[in-house]
Formats: structure tokens, sequence, C-alpha cells
């Protein structure tokens, strides 16, 4: 889990129980990866670790005995923070109580309607009408009807009026006559916003002036989720955001996001198809599911192995044309350098495993294979071969090492291409096994 990663993080520090700037840096850039890879944008989550940067480095972090722990608390209660404090309710002060629903067609609009509809009526002794305003598919109109029935909460419908803002009067003034203290609208949604869509909403919006106007989104479509909360804000100034499909394991870094841009408190999740699959939203429960609930760290884990293999397959196609070069051995070691440890990188890079399994090679060594590359021009990175004595010399220089080193990296990476081409010669599964290993 992202805990754990910290604790890894901090590791250098147990025993000498000082965290330095350096070490703050490198645990955000942790912190900031697994939240762009929970789906958060990654301007806010590059400010939300300058935040918590800040806010390390000011507290007195670096004498604690456990610097670990306090850095968790101050990333999670920052995420908590971010996400909006407290759990905020809808507001039920109105007789009836309007409530409308707005969202792309697919985001839960319905099924949330009718979870809502049952939490007021379960949960707070409310008698809530539902109002079918979807007046495109009559299946929508059904579809609320079965919901209705399923939770024993009357719905107002009709099939013959064409015109949303008429319904929803219509049925306010039935709340009114018959004792229903909540009216949920329902409303039609489209694929994508539009124009007429936005326009329908925001006519019902302006005749019945409700108490409540949620944005209702799906979970799952991560950063788009995003530009569509905006646009529905620009034009409704809803209240609040219900974040729906949150069961399995959807990220939750949409949360972070919405609430980021449009400002407005995410009031209810949904997380399931079930009429009572609805929960308060608690910002700090949620700051648990990101940061630990195995929610980051297996996206991270499954990010990674997608990467793995897109490049092990690319990797595969250039050793074939002998297009094998530096700049692929660079990105390799980077990438594994990002995941962790020597063992790890030596599991990578194919036919290393072998060749440098008797080496004694530390971080060290490491930094001078990175900086002979570094001081190789693209040319040269390309065509290996080309690297002459006189180009040898300018490497050596340019990176700090010796002639010496840079032959050496330049026979075991000859040494290396060979086998990698032996290997896809006797068969690419191998190969595929190799680097995924
Ligand atoms: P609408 O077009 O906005 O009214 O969306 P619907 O309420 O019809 O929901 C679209 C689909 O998403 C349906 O198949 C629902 O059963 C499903 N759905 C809605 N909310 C959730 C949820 O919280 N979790 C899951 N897994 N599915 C949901
Ligand atoms: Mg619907």
């Amino acid at each position: 889990s992202l805990s754990d990663k910290l604790d890894k993080a901090f590791h250098v520090l147990k025993g000498h129980g000082q965290i330095t700037e350096v070490n703050v840096a490198e645990t955000l850039k942790e912190v900031r990866r697994a939240l762009v890879d929970a789906d958060v944008n990654f301007k806010i989550a590059k400010d939300f670790t300058n935040l918590v940067k800040e806010k390390a480095l000011g507290q007195d972090v670096l004498k604690t005995l456990k610097p670990n722990q306090l850095m968790v608390k101050i990333v999670k209660d920052e995420l908590t923070k971010l996400m909006g404090g407290d759990a905020e309710e809808v507001d039920l002060s109105g007789n009836p109580s309007v409530i409308l629903m707005s969202g792309l067609q697919g985001s839960g609009k319905t099924t949330f309607s009718g979870k809502l509809a049952n939490y007021l009526k379960s949960k707070k002794s409310k008698q809530p009408l539902l109002v079918a305003c979807d007046v495109y598919r009559p299946a929508a109109i059904d579809q609320l009807h079965v919901v209705g029935d399923q939770i024993g909460v009357e719905v107002f419908s009709n099939k013959e009026e064409k015109n949303p803002v008429l319904i929803a009067e219509a049925a306010i003034a039935h709340a009114k006559q018959n004792g229903h203290n909540v009216v949920i609208l329902d409303t039609a949604g489209r694929l994508a916003v539009d124009q007429v869509m936005m326009n329908e909403i925001s006519d019902i919006y302006k005749a019945v002036k409700p108490q409540e106007t949620l944005f209702v989104v799906d979970a799952m479509t991560g950063q788009d989720a995003v530009n569509t909360a905006k646009t529905f804000n620009d034009v409704l100034d809803f209240d609040g955001v219900i974040l729906t499909k949150l069961d399995g394991d959807t990220r939750g870094g949409a949360a972070i996001s919405i609430k980021s841009v449009v400002n407005k408190p995410i009031k209810f999740i949904g997380t399931g198809e079930k009429m009572d699959a609805i929960d308060v939203f608690y910002p700090s429960r949620m700051a648990d599911r990101i940061l630990g609930m195995g929610d980051v760290v297996s996206l991270v884990e499954r990010a990674q192995e997608q990467y793995d293999e897109d490049e092990a397959r690319k990797i595969q196609k250039k050793i074939a044309k002998d297009k094998f070069g530096f700049d692929d051995f660079l990105k390799q070691i980077q990438q594994v350098k990002k995941m962790g440890s020597m063992k790890d990188l030596m599991g990578m890079i194919p036919g290393a495993g072998k060749m440098m399994k008797n080496m004694d090679i530390d971080d060290d060594a490491f930094k001078h294979i990175e900086a002979m590359i570094h001081s190789m021009t693209p040319h040269e990175r390309e065509n290996p071969t080309s690297i002459n004595a006189s180009r040898k010399k300018r490497i050596g220089k340019g990176s700090g090492t010796s002639v010496q080193e840079v032959n050496q990296l330049l026979k075991q990476f000859t040494q290396m291409s060979k086998m990698m081409k032996m290997m896809q010669g006797g068969g690419g599964n191998k190969m595929m096994e190799m680097m995924k290993k």
C-alpha cells in the first residue's frame, strides 16, 4: 500500500530519525505517482504534494521518533481536507424539498434517485416522491417505476407530457397535496454534454428552484469526470456531487479532482446496483481508501505490468531489427530504478540477469552507467558501434568516468545485445518471459 511505500521511503531514516528535504521530496514523489495513478489530475497531485512538503518541513517531523508515521498522518490529513473535511448531507429544509438530479446518461441518476429516496425514507423518516422527468426514453420512466416499487416509494410520471418543466411542476403540486416532503426529480441525460440537455436541465432548475441540485458522476470515468463536472457546474452551480460506481476496484481519484475543480462537496457515493448501496461521503474514509485499501497499490501494479508488456514488445521488435540502442537501455534502467532495487533491475534488463549476476553492482556503478549514456550523442546511442577511441575519450571525460569504464560498458552492451538476439532466435516467448520476471 501507499503506507508501506512511505515506510519504505523512510526506511533510511530509521536509526538516525531525521528527515531531510531530500527524503521528503523522494517520498512525495511516490505519493504523487500513486495519486496520478489513482486518476488524480497531475497538477492537482503536484499542488497537493507541494502543500504536504511545506507541512512536513514546517512541523517537527524531523525530530519525531517515527517520522514515517507522522508523514503518513500529514498526507492523510491533507488529503481529507482536500476532499472537503466533514461529511455534508443534503438540504431537507424545504416543504417539499426539491432535489434535482443532473448528469450524463448512464452515470447512475435513476439508480441513485431510488437509493436516495430509500435512504431518506428509512433513515430520515421522510415521505419522498420520485419524479420521472426523462421525456425521451419511455424505458427510463418504466425503470423509475421498477425502482419505486422495490422500495415502496410513489413515482410520479406522465408519458403524454413532453415538457419536463411541466412534469416537474405538476409533481411538486402533487407532492404538496399528498404529504410528500421530498421531491426527487430524475432527469434525462445524454451520452456527452450537449446544448439541448444543458438547456433542458437549466430550464427545470430555473422553474422549480430546487433546494438541492446534485451532479451524479460515474467514478470510473476518471479524468473525463472532471470536465463534465465543470460544464454542469458552470450552468447549474450545483450543490453537491454524487460519485457512483465506487464498488469493486474503482479508483477514488476522481473524488479529489472533482472537488478541486468545482469546489463542491461530494455528498454521497454509490457502491453497487442495489437500492441499499449508498453511503454518505466521508472524506477521511475516502482518503484511507485512496491511500491504503489496496486500491492505489493494485492499480500501480497493474499499470506497471501493462508498461512492462508493452515495453517488452517494443524492445523485442527493436532487437529483431538490430535497433536496440543505449536509449532503450537507459529507459529500462530508469524504469526499473523507479520500481526499486538493483535486483529488480537485473531481472528486467534482458540478458543482464545472467550477464551481471556475478558482478557486485551497487547504485554508484549505476550512476556511472547513466552518466556515460548521458554523455553520448543521440547518434552514438542509436549506433553503439560508431563509438571509436576518440569518442570513448570524450564520453569518459563528459561523464567523469574513464575510457576503461566506457569500454567495459560497451563490451557488456554488445554481449547483452548478442544474447538478446540469440534468445529471440530461439523463440520470442522465452524472451518475453525473461522480461516479465
Ligand atoms: P442514468 O442514465 O444516469 O439514469 O443511469 P442509471 O441509473 O440507469 O444507471 C446506469 C447503469 O449503472 C445501470 O446499469 C445501473 O445499475 C448502474 N449503476 C448505477 N449506480 C451504480 C453503482 O453505484 N455501482 C454499480 N456497480 N453500478 C451502478
Ligand atoms: Mg435514467
